[in-house]
């Protein structure tokens, strides 16, 4: 088994958005502030890929996905998890489990968090009962307090197995 820790902080925009949603582990979520970023600002799967990179010694998000490099512009997130799967497979890596923290005043993540589990779930090959999400608030405290803008901790352990031993 192998341990990986991953955070991220995703401001959100200042002037609502054109479509009035923004994206969380894959989820669309009515709310009228995107979160600022060079990619469509999934700070929940930015948090989960840098906890698996984290795990396998790979570096991190930044160091893989430059946001520097146009190609990333507005990019969907997914495709960086799905990324770093083959890059976890090439090297026998397999999740095993995950546990993901959204600190936010807002919005309510209650009626998102089976969709996100479930989309991760599939994303990274296990069942969704090995991805847990919860959500906390600061208690009005602080920059996440004000509203300014989202963290994600993520956790996540990965098998270390030879690929034809892995079910
Ligand atoms: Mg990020």
């Amino acid at each position: 088994m192998r341990i990986g820790h991953g955070y991220d902080v995703h401001a959100f925009e200042t002037t609502p958005s054109d479509n009035g949603e923004l994206v969380l582990g894959g989820v669309r979520i009515a709310y009228p502030y995107r979160m600022q970023a060079h990619s469509d600002g999934d700070v929940v799967i930015h948090a989960l890929v840098d906890a698996l990179l984290g795990a396998a010694a790979l570096g991190d998000i930044g160091r893989l996905f430059p946001d520097t490099d146009p190609a990333w512009r507005d990019m969907d997130s997914r495709v960086f998890l799905r990324e770093t799967m083959k890059r976890l497979q090439d090297r026998d890596l397999y999740p095993h489990n995950a546990d993901i923290t959204i600190i936010a005043e807002a919005p309510r993540m209650s009626g998102h968090i089976d969709a996100m589990r479930l989309l991760l779930a599939d994303e990274m090959a296990i069942d969704s009962s090995h991805v847990n999400i919860k959500a906390t608030t600061t208690e009005k405290l602080g920059y996440i307090g004000r509203g300014e803008g989202i963290a994600v901790h993520a956790v996540v352990l990965l098998d270390e197995v030879s690929g034809s031993d892995h079910d």
